[in-house]
């Protein structure tokens, strides 16, 4: 199989991280589980200046932790044999950041992450365009536009469960995942537990 994984909220708790920035640094309180819209606007104050702010810093590599049981499912996936890559729409120019953040998680899959620039204008590759491109199979996201858009391009989608995207309905072709372990169960990919 060959999939294509998002990074933030998939892989990588980027809310998480960035909130508790936010409180730290600017004693903003924010939870996560009141985040019923995408856009960090509507609750952070000068969201993308601080944003930039958080994602420029070396720290940004240690407030962001990995999502529950993403680190070994991932593993588990790449050692039965399935092709993954990461497909991000974190802007390109904090590849160094993101690729030592996979460095210490996930090394096999740190040269094999491509960026869609869509924060940045720049418009060069859409998730799309990747998708099509490396022939993927399946594609798990947190955000409904990019689920959307690979509708017909991927043969199988998987909507990762979070505040802000539980009222979407969804095509036939997506399942709306709870998890890593329920991507798992899905996948047919569980270890069978044993006596
Ligand atoms: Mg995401």
């Amino acid at each position: 199989m060959k999939i294509a994984l998002d990074m933030d909220e998939v892989i990588a708790s980027f809310y998480g991280g960035f909130l508790k920035f936010c409180e730290d640094k600017y004693g903003i309180v924010h939870k996560y589980e009141d985040t019923l819209k995408y856009e960090l606007h509507n609750y952070i104050p000068d969201s993308r200046a601080k944003v930039e702010e958080f994602m420029s810093s070396e720290e940004s590599v240690d407030l962001i932790k990995p999502i529950p049981g993403a680190i070994e499912s991932i593993k588990l996936i790449h050692e039965k044999g399935h092709d993954q890559i990461i497909v991000t729409s974190r802007p390109q120019r904090i590849e160094d950041l993101t690729k030592q953040w996979l460095d210490q998680y996930l090394p096999f899959l740190a040269d094999k992450v491509y960026f869609t620039t869509h924060f940045d204008n720049l418009g060069t590759k859409t998730k799309r365009d990747y998708c099509l491109q490396f022939e993927r199979d399946l594609l798990i996201d947190d955000h409904i536009k990019y689920i959307r858009e690979c509708i017909g391009v991927v043969r199988r989608l998987m909507l990762m469960d979070c505040p802000y995207n539980k009222d979407e309905s969804l095509h036939e072709t997506v399942t709306r995942v709870y998890n890593w372990n329920h991507i798992l169960s899905e996948l047919c990919l569980h270890e069978p537990s044993r006596p």
